[in-house]
């Protein structure tokens, strides 16, 4: 089959392999129609490497996707042909202690597709555990569907960040990420999300949801903050930019008694001011990608009270898919989401 590999960094091909899949009782089989590309795919793009992941053989990119179910294994009894799907690109091992425990996504031996040495999944069809497969609602498109899997991140975050009603929250960052985060604090009951960046045409995209935005390179988040809080400070922040910067004075805006979530990942090890959060007694949570939240996404997605269809920027068509990733190399500020359709 035709699929969208990385031979090694800065090389992209479109090529035909003969991927070895054991097609089982519990699996389905899906023709994939969308594919999102992240950060993620973009750094093994350039760098052929994340951390101690490190790509050394040729390998198929991308795990947001979404497509149409052409075969379902005998034990299948919720999904069937025909059906439009979404898929957690996360498959942990069923015997693990960490699934035993609840928390899958946290299991060592997790399969994640585009992840030395897991294919991922731009290529025409994959074979994928049916547990892991998710219907899209009729009102969700392929392009929302393949939204899902960043979307969980920012459910994930909010859930660990226990907001309650009301809460003023703290969105560090305007990638995807940030405004999927800032986009579930709203749906959760956050009464204001401030969010920042540096990049003006992302700024405008969060104040089109309703966001605040602070632009850290003009204006002085602090007295944002103290404006919009009575000088208490926020309930919540979000970390989201992975930036050293952000990172080093990232409790200074937080309201004492007040709850951090780092998303974000730095490329190297950053330095934190722990003296400032123990002067706020300050709840540190972080989270790896999520665990049980796809449904939840699509059950927001088909209610309306999260629309993520403003952050679908940029489509390409597979045949162009080297074009894509060169594209979201070197992507223009409007950009927020690249998705490659399959046909
Ligand atoms: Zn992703």
């Amino acid at each position: 089959m035709k699929a969208l590999v990385l031979k090694e960094k800065n090389s992209l091909a479109i090529l035909d392999l003969n991927l070895e899949e054991n097609f089982g009782p519990d699996n389905v089989r899906i023709r994939i129609h969308s594919v999102g590309i992240c950060g993620s795919d973009v750094h093994y793009y350039q760098f052929g490497k994340i951390g101690n992941f490190i790509v050394t053989e040729p390998m198929v990119l991308g795990h947001e996707a979404s497509g149409t179910v052409i075969e379902a294994g005998k034990n299948v009894s919720h999904l069937k042909i025909g059906d439009r799907v979404c898929m957690e690109p996360g498959i942990p091992d069923l015997r693990s202690r960490a699934v035993m425990e609840g928390m899958y996504n946290l299991d060592p031996a997790v399969r994640f597709w585009a992840t030395p040495p897991i294919h991922g999944c731009l290529r025409e069809t994959v074979v994928h555990p049916a547990m892991f497969t998710f219907k899209l609602p009729e009102n969700v498109s392929y392009a929302e569907g393949a939204m899902v899997e960043p979307l969980s991140v920012g459910l994930q975050a909010v859930k660990k960040a226990n907001v309650k009603p009301g809460d003023v929250a703290l969105v560090s960052g305007c990638g995807t990420i940030g405004l999927v985060t800032g986009l579930a604090a709203i749906a959760a009951g956050c009464s204001k999300i401030i969010i920042t960046d540096m990049i003006e045409p992302k700024l405008e995209q969060a104040a089109r949801f309703g966001m605040v935005p602070v632009n850290i390179k003009k204006q002085d988040l602090q007295s944002v903050v103290d404006k919009a809080t009575g000088g208490w400070g926020v309930d919540v922040i979000f970390e989201a930019s992975g930036s050293e910067a952000a990172i080093a004075g990232i409790f200074q805006p937080l309201c004492p008694g007040g709850r951090v979530v780092f998303i974000g990942m730095p490329v190297n090890p950053v330095a934190m001011d722990i003296v400032a959060a123990q002067a706020k007694e300050a709840h540190i949570e972080t989270i790896f990608r999520y665990a049980n939240l796809y449904p939840r996404a699509l059950a927001l997605l088909e209610s309306g009270k999260i629309n993520v269809k403003p952050l679908i920027t940029d489509r390409f068509k597979f045949a162009d898919a080297v074009k894509a990733f060169e594209y979201a190399a070197n992507p223009q500020p409007r950009t927020v989401k690249i998705v490659i359709e399959m046909y």
